[in-house]
């Protein structure tokens, strides 16, 4: 099977607005944004979703998730609040199989369901 859209951004192999990356994490902004500030946060390592996330690659939820604060302070957006969302299986609509976190912020983000 081929890899997906975000192995190739982090490899450098398909066009990316990367804001931030490390060893484990590479981050850039959503294609298609939902809000002012929308930007995914990706492990380099191959995860399908949240669903397939083992005891082992555990630390990368958290890992991730830090990040994603610290883009939050670059973009200015940590003080007015922001939303995290990950996605995992059909009926959330997910359409990239690959562990991803959305950071959303820059209006007032509208309720969830
Ligand atoms: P999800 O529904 O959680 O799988 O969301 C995947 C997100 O990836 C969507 O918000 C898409 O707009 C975004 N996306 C898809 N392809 C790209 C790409 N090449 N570069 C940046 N974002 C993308």
């Amino acid at each position: 099977m081929g890899k997906d859209i975000f192995c190739r951004i982090i490899e450098g192999k398909a066009p990316g607005r990367i804001v931030y990356q490390d060893d484990e994490v590479v981050a850039f902004w959503d294609i298609h944004p939902k809000a002012p500030i929308h930007i995914l946060i990706v492990p380099r390592k191959h995860i399908t979703s949240v669903c397939e996330l083992t005891e082992q690659d555990a630390l990368i939820l958290g890992k991730m998730a830090l990040v994603a604060d610290k883009i939050a302070r670059q973009e200015g957006i940590f003080n007015t609040g922001f939303r995290l969302v990950l996605n995992c299986g059909p009926d959330s609509g997910m359409i990239v199989p690959h562990l991803h976190m959305h950071l959303l912020g820059g209006r007032r983000l509208g309720g969830i369901c």
